[in-house]
């Protein structure tokens, strides 16, 4: 008998494989009704009708699907229902209360997810599988952003340039769900890149450390990376709330940036 393929968590080879979902079920038909979108679509905007379904792993056991990731999406959906639902204008502030270890196993289990899709960074978060199942002290260095972001505008002329509909400016709204890549740039010219999952108006930013970065090392990249982007804040585990202001990067800049990839510091 063919010997099957084991879990990407708990690497056990005797469970059945189900399929797992990029974005959890439940977080993805509130986006939908919050948009009242009717279509089954990812990426669908006015100005990129680029139409996926939704992508979809078979590499996951069904203890572990059923069991601790589905307690990760049951913790993401009620910070949604508290907070990721609402579209933040500019200048307001967000009183953000959260779990350290249950924000940051779901947005890991995210990242891995959508690395094992992409084979782009995939060998990052093998050693963190114990952390994202039990909590176990991770053992790779990361430390994690947020952002508000705001709506952005595309003006009558932006518009008339693109040939869309032109009568008047289009509000440009964070209202999908994605996740990506961000390029941090120095004032020194050193560059990092980090990993960004956009949950609407919240902009989530991981910092990977390679091993051996010593804690002087990392504190340098916290102090440089605040300082020089100041509307995004540590997220930090020795707290469990934060006060942010929604400004800076608008949501067009912040898709227009990933279509390039990048975000430029
Ligand atoms: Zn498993």
């Amino acid at each position: 008998m063919k010997s099957q393929q084991p879990c990407a968590y708990c690497n056990r080879t005797d469970t059945k494989l189900t399929k797992e979902h990029l974005w959890a079920r439940s977080l993805h038909q509130r986006l939908q009704k919050s948009r009242g979108d009717k279509q089954h679509s990812f990426w669908l905007s006015r100005l990129d009708k680029v139409v996926e379904t939704e992508p979809k792993l078979r590499d996951v056991c069904d203890v572990c699907n059923n069991g601790v990731l589905s307690q990760l999406d049951a913790y993401i959906c009620a910070l949604w229902d508290k907070y990721f639902f609402r579209i933040h204008e500019r200048g307001e502030f967000v009183n953000f209360s959260y779990n350290y270890d249950l924000l940051c196993r779901w947005l890991l289990k995210l990242c891995y997810n959508s690395a094992r899709i992409h084979k782009f960074d995939d060998f990052v978060y093998p050693p963190l599988v114990p952390y994202i199942l039990n909590a176990s002290s991770p053992v790779v260095e990361f430390e994690l952003f947020l952002q508000i972001v705001p709506p952005g505008f595309l003006s009558v002329s932006e518009l008339k340039e693109m040939g869309l509909p032109d009568d008047k400016a289009l509000r440009w709204e964070p209202d999908i769900h994605r996740i990506g890549f961000a390029q941090f740039i120095s004032n020194d010219g050193r560059k990092k890149i980090l990993r960004a999952i956009h949950l609407r108006s919240y902009s989530f930013f991981l910092a990977f450390f390679q091993p051996g970065t010593t804690k002087s090392e990392i504190n340098e990249f916290l102090s440089i990376f605040l300082l020089q982007k100041q509307e995004v804040k540590h997220i930090s585990p020795r707290s469990d709330f934060v006060v942010l202001l929604c400004d800076g990067m608008d949501a067009l800049e912040s898709f227009q940036g990933s279509h390039s990839k990048f975000i430029a510091g």
